[in-house]
Parts: C-alpha cells; sequence; structure tokens
C-alpha cells in the first residue's frame, strides 16, 4: 500500500529510540528535561526568535499563540481555508474568545490589500466596535494546495501590522517546506512573524510534537496557558530528543518530499489538470465524487485523501520513494481515465 493521506502518517525507527539518552530526559515541568531544552534552543537559533515553548501539538501552539496576541473580544484576520479558521474556529471562539475574521482571498494568499479590506468592511470608529488585534498567516499553505505564503508579502503585511497596531502569527505547520521551496532560511522567512508554530509532526517524521516560538514575554505568556491547557507535560523529552535528532536532517528531508511531489504533479498534469501550481509537498485535483475516487484508488492499492466532495489531497512524506511515487501516479492516471476526468 501507498499511503498518500498525510506526511503525519510516518513511522518511527527503531534509530530513534536507540540514539536517546535516557540520561537526558527529566521532567519539563520543573524545567529539568535537557532534551526539550535542546530542542526549544536549536528551533530558537534556526528561526531567529528569542524564545521557545515545546507543544503537545500544532492546534495546541495555534491556541495559544493566538490567546498570547489577541484578547477576548477582540479580533484575529485570517484567511478561511487557514487551519486557524478552517479546523480550529470553535478552539479559537470557545477557548480564548477571540473573534475570527475569515477573508476568502483570490488564490489562498491572505495579503496585506486583502487585510485592509477586511479591517475596512465593519465599523472600526472606535473601541465600542471589534477591533483586530492580530492577523494569522500559514505556510505552507494546506487547503491551497501547499501553496508557499510569499515572503515580499509577509514583509508588506509586518508593515500593515506595524502602522496599525496588530501582531503578526504564523502558523507554519509545514513551514520549512516552504524555506527549501522559496530557498530562504528559515530565520530569514519567520522574521516578521511575532509568534510562530512549527510542526516535528510532519515532513521531519518525528511522532509528536510542535514548536511555539516568539518574544521572551510573549513565550512566558504561553507558558502559563499551556500549563492551563494540561500541556505541561513531565518526560517530554522522549518525545523532544527524536524530534531534536529528526530536525538536524530537515533540509534533506523536506526538501525530498517537495521533490517527490513535483515529480507526482509532473505525471498527473499528464492525465488531469492540478489545482494549484505544486510548490511543496502535495498534489490536489478535482474529480467528480472524491470518496469514489479514493475508493478506486484503494483498489489499486494507493491511499489519498478525499478533502472535499470533488478534491483529492496526495501529500509525499519519508514512507515514499521515486518508485512509490511512479507506480502511485500511474494508478491515480487509470483511475482518473476511468472516471471520465479532464
Ligand atoms: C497539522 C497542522 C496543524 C495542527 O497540528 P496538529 O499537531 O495536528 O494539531 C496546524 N496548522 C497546520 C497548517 C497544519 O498543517
Amino acid at each position: 500500500m501507498i499511503d498518500l493521506r498525510s506526511d503525519t502518517l510516518t513511522k518511527l525507527t527503531r534509530r530513534d529510540v536507540a540514539d536517546l539518552d535516557y540520561e537526558k530526559i527529566g521532567d519539563d515541568c520543573y524545567g529539568e528535561d535537557r532534551y526539550v531544552r535542546e530542542l526549544e534552543a536549536a528551533c530558537c537559533r534556526l528561526f531567529g526568535k528569542e524564545a521557545a515553548l515545546f507543544m503537545p501539538s500544532g492546534t495546541m501552539s495555534n491556541q495559544i499563540g493566538l490567546r498570547c496576541l489577541a484578547a477576548r473580544g477582540r479580533e484575529v484576520i485570517t484567511e478561511t481555508g487557514y487551519h486557524v479558521n478552517f479546523f480550529e474556529s470553535s478552539q479559537v471562539s470557545a477557548l480564548s474568545g477571540i473573534v475570527l475574521h475569515p477573508f476568502h482571498s483570490q488564490d489562498g494568499v491572505l495579503r496585506a490589500a486583502d487585510i485592509r479590506a477586511a479591517i475596512a468592511s465593519k465599523a472600526r470608529g472606535s473601541a465600542l466596535y471589534s477591533l483586530p488585534d492580530a492577523v494569522s498567516l500559514e505556510s505552507s499553505i494546506n487547503t491551497y494546495g501547499g501553496l508557499v505564503y510569499p515572503h515580499g508579502e509577509m514583509v508588506r503585511v509586518r508593515g500593515l501590522c506595524d502602522e496599525t497596531g496588530m501582531a503578526l502569527y504564523m502558523d507554519g505547520a509545514r513551514i520549512l517546506n516552504s524555506c527549501v521551496s522559496a530557498g530562504i532560511d528559515p530565520d530569514r522567512y519567520a522574521a516578521p512573524a511575532d509568534m510562530l508554530n512549527f510542526c516535528f509532526s510532519k515532513g521531519l517524521g518525528a511522532p509528536f510534537g510542535s514548536m511555539l516560538m516568539g518574544s521572551r514575554g510573549h513565550i512566558e505568556q504561553a507558558r502559563i496557558f499551556r500549563k492551563w491547557y494540561g500541556g505541561c507535560l513531565h518526560q517530554s523529552g522522549l518525545m523532544a530528543g527524536i524530534a531534536l535528532h529528526r530536525l538536524r536532517n530537515w533540509r534533506a528531508a523536506v526538501q525530498a518530499d517537495n521533490e517527490l511531489a513535483g515529480l507526482l504533479g509532473a505525471k498527473l498534469q499528464e492525465a488531469v489538470p492540478l489545482l494549484h501550481p505544486v510548490q511543496t509537498n502535495m498534489v490536489y485535483i478535482r474529480v467528480p465524487d472524491a470518496a469514489r475516487f479514493v475508493d478506486l484508488l484503494l483498489a489499486e492499492g494507493v491511499r489519498c485523501t478525499a478533502w472535499t466532495g470533488d478534491t483529492v489531497r496526495f501529500v509525499t512524506s519519508n514512507l515514499h520513494g521515486r518508485a512509490d511515487i511512479l507506480r502511485a501516479a500511474e494508478a491515480v492516471c487509470r483511475a482518473t481515465a476511468a472516471e471520465g476526468v479532464q
């Protein structure tokens, strides 16, 4: 079975565990887990941020990051398709009392001009009305085919945030895929963001964890929220140690995934139009009936995701080699021919 449903489905290897130094694992609630501290320091260096906090999941990272940057009853402007709105709108409202202001952008990139339009679309004359505290961006952009959020646009959004007193949050679950695709180092790419989330459990192939980064003040606040949410774990070095090993090889890992998706996209394009240009490790196509299409492929030994009723998502990861991708591409091309997709 070639499983292209998600890059979260990667496997733990024996070496991941064998390489761990159990002496370094301590109680992170006492600040005594050396793996967690090393991983947080490594992420500060890689992303050029002052402070970092190890989180159990990307969702908790996003929830706490947004809570640090926006007050109750205030707005966070984001794109309709970004994870923060697409999957997390209940949490943002129920846990933080934040009002999400989702904007439908033209191509998935929430630009400075879109954010200006979102601000202008409501009464903003005084604090009697809803006021935006923050903007939440995403890179790579999952629901738009893994698009890279353009760095130049992020710089423009930063300028708008400075002008209007808003903070800038980046949900960078797959930010390293974006950095490699854009040829920009993570510290420069992430520089405009006040706070940033990054996932170890996606392309790096670690089993667990995310990192929330930002200024020392924001991270101290986030540490309190993490405790409130029950996200302060004890011997979390077991997970942080594996993530640290995987992080050492980040560039080769995400580069390989991006290349495999590029290969899959090039092969599929011969049979079916792609929904988005392939920039990172995902390929989306449109079919008449996504659920039926997924079943057709399953019978051919290929697993993929029915993303919506008529779109299908393929994600590459370290589960795959070139031969798997070529075999999957042939199966998809046969299925599109059988379904009459053009
Ligand atoms: C996966 C993902 C998350 C959430 O991460 P979990 O660890 O699954 O909670 C958040 N944002 C984006 C863009 C993601 O892809």
